[in-house]
């Protein structure tokens, strides 16, 4: 079955665009889903590089990408999806810091909104299932990052009035020898 390039939703081919975010669809343009998720890796690599764009720019076009990211609805599927997602979640996750929080926030925060959603749409599938229940415990377990993103947040504001006051300091003194 071939897949949407943008977002992922199926395609049948009787279509001209993608039903699910409207992208034009080309026949030579088709994918399998493992192919796609590698092609959305690599677009997020080539849109986290690019030159003359501010973090804020890029960090916008990269959250919204990950936010279209189309939902499958069978189980091999949303398994290749779940560990691409946790994976991605885990390296901006375990890897936030005050020196990173504003260039990275929005994008940790989009990995984390769509691992909710597949995990709510794996909980109404059969949670006898073995591979099922490891996915939603994986995908559960990322909430742990949002306890990292306040950490990171107030770091940010501690390291910027710790600077605040160095500077006050050092403009006081400035201004005390040029006294003497
Ligand atoms: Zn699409």
């Amino acid at each position: 079955m071939s897949v949407c390039p943008k977002c992922g939703a199926p395609e049948d081919g009787s279509h001209l665009k993608c039903e699910f975010c409207g992208n034009p669809i080309s026949t030579e343009n088709t994918f399998n889903y493992e192919t796609f998720l590698k092609q959305f890796g690599d677009k997020m690599i080539i849109i986290a590089s690019k030159k003359g764009e501010s973090d804020e720019d890029i960090q916008t076009a990269l959250a919204s990408i990950i936010t279209q990211l189309y939902i499958p609805s069978d189980k091999k599927h949303l398994l290749l999806l779940t560990s691409f997602v946790v994976g991605s979640a885990q390296t901006i996750g375990s890897s936030i810091s005050y020196m990173n929080v504003s260039s990275q926030s929005k994008i940790l925060i989009a990995w984390l909104g769509k691992s909710i959603e597949i995990s709510t749409k794996l909980k109404l599938m059969s949670r006898g299932d073995p591979q099922i229940a490891q996915a939603v415990t994986l995908l559960d377990g990322l909430e742990k990052y949002r306890e990292n993103l306040q950490k990171a947040w107030s770091g940010l504001w501690k390291f910027l009035i710790a600077m605040g006051m160095i500077l006050a300091v050092c403009l006081f003194i400035i201004k005390f020898v040029s006294k003497i």
